[in-house]
């Protein structure tokens, strides 16, 4: 009977424990997780700060999809150790576990900057669904402002999730403009005016210096020389993976975990899937690391599917993230930037509150942009995937039909 650890429940860990589940009817499968909730829908916090989803709806199965897959999900579990020499990982409580594969799915934790100071209570990052429950509580406990620093994606749900509760919100970011790797100038504005809409205030290049505690308040000074007070701080400036486990185990990692196509890592037998991970990106022919809970997914299934011994190897990781901000459905796919040699191709319905911009770089779709209709992405993602063959008057016929058009080369 072969033995297969998995250290996190998240979309990677699970998916990868349901793939090896149909591989391998009779191996034994424990998924390690320092969470005390079961694995479920980290997507929804946001949601759930909202008061949009419910308790009931947050886990990703019900208690008996884990005793029915004969999965032995050990909660409140961390792993302090790999020790790759003797096939075991070993448990804070010192316990070894032997494998024969191990998969790494460890998710990513929030970055802070020097200032984030954890004792002050007013200062906050979302994680967790346990974090989650904070910031409910804080949230609904006053009415004053809220700040949220950071103005990618997480920044951007968070913000809204927080307004939903009735807190006027600001919102600090210090590029130019919002989600900065992925937005342009003009996808930018438009989505500021809908936050502004929702009584969401957006302040671009700025960020905070300093920040005293007052009481149940922190003070924040930023380098605007404005001073801010509030009682509920959520810092929202994006996520790393925690590689601490790896110190000593001879895996490689840069960013994240490196994988090849089969999700494996340089030492045998270990393999690491979701936000974790590094895996190559065929668009700009680099390793990156994908935070995106459908490419956790996936790449969990291959891990886990390769873990039993099967497995079709993937094609590699394009960027993408689609969310919804303030009711305009926003989706970015690989390289939306504009760099030497590509031609952008950008189709507006100003009245609908269209935008899309496709990047074509000698006739290959690189990159989508996608504003207020995202129809088409999906086969975009394949066509990036697949390098097929798009000129940028195949973009428009294909992609921007209805729209006024606009294409630019960027020399
Ligand atoms: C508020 C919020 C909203 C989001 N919204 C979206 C969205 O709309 N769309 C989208 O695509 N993505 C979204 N994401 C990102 C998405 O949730 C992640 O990309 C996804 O969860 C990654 O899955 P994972 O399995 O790699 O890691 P995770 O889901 O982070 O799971 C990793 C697990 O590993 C456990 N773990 C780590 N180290 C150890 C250890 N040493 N011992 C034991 N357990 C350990 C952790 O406790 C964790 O439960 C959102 C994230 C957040 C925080």
């Amino acid at each position: 009977m072969k033995r297969y650890v998995i250290v996190g429940g998240g979309p990677a860990g699970i998916s990868a424990a349901q793939a090896i589940r149909a591989k391998d009817p009779d191996g034994a499968i424990v998924v390690v997780d320092r969470d005390q909730d079961p694995p479920y829908y980290r997507t929804e916090l946001d949601t759930y700060i909202a008061g949009a989803t419910s308790d009931a709806e947050m886990p990703l199965h019900p208690p008996s999809f884990y005793a029915e897959q004969r999965i032995d999900l050990r909660l409140q579990s961390v792993v302090t150790a790999i020790r790759p020499g003797e096939h075991a990982v070993q448990l804070s409580t010192g316990e070894v576990l032997p494998y024969d594969a191990l998969l790494l799915a460890l998710g990513a934790l929030p970055i802070t900057l020097g200032w984030f100071d954890s004792s002050i209570p007013a200062l906050m990052t979302v994680r967790t669904w346990q974090d989650a429950r904070w910031v409910v509580q804080r949230a609904t406990a006053s009415n004053g402002p809220v700040v949220v620093v950071g103005g990618g994606v997480l920044g951007l749900i968070l913000a809204e999730g927080l307004r939903e509760r009735g807190r006027p919100v600001e919102l600090i970011e210090r590029e130019a403009r919002l989600w900065a790797p992925m937005f342009d100038d003009e996808a930018s504005a438009m989505i500021t005016a809908k936050l502004g809409e929702r009584g969401i205030t957006v302040r671009l290049r700025e960020e905070i210096t300093v920040v005293e505690p007052a009481g149940n308040v922190a003070v924040l000074s930023t380098t605007n020389g404005r001073r801010l007070t509030s009682d509920l701080v959520l810092v929202a400036i994006g996520v790393k993976p925690d590689l601490t486990l790896l110190a000593g185990t001879g895996i490689r990692a840069d960013r994240g975990i490196l994988i090849d196509h089969e999700c494996r890592t340089n030492v045998p037998d270990i393999f690491a899937a979701g936000d974790a991970a590094q895996a190559y990106d065929p668009l700009s022919g680099q390793f990156r690391v994908v935070t995106n809970w459908n490419y956790a997914m996936e790449q969990g299934k291959l891990a886990g599917t390769c873990m039993a011994g099967g497995g079709a190897p993937a094609k590699g990781a394009v960027t993408s993230n689609a969310e919804t901000f303030c009711g305009v459905r926003v989706s970015g796919l690989g390289l939306t930037q504009p760099r030497p040699g590509t031609t952008l191709v950008i189709g507006r319905d100003a009245a609908k509150g269209i935008y899309r911009k496709l990047v074509v770089k000698q006739d290959r779709l690189i990159g989508a942009l996608l504003v207020g209709n995202t129809s088409g992405e999906g086969m975009m993602r394949k066509t990036m995937l697949d390098g097929a063959p798009l000129t940028p008057a195949d973009a428009k016929s294909r992609f921007l039909t209805g729209l006024v058009l606009e294409e630019t080369t960027v020399a």
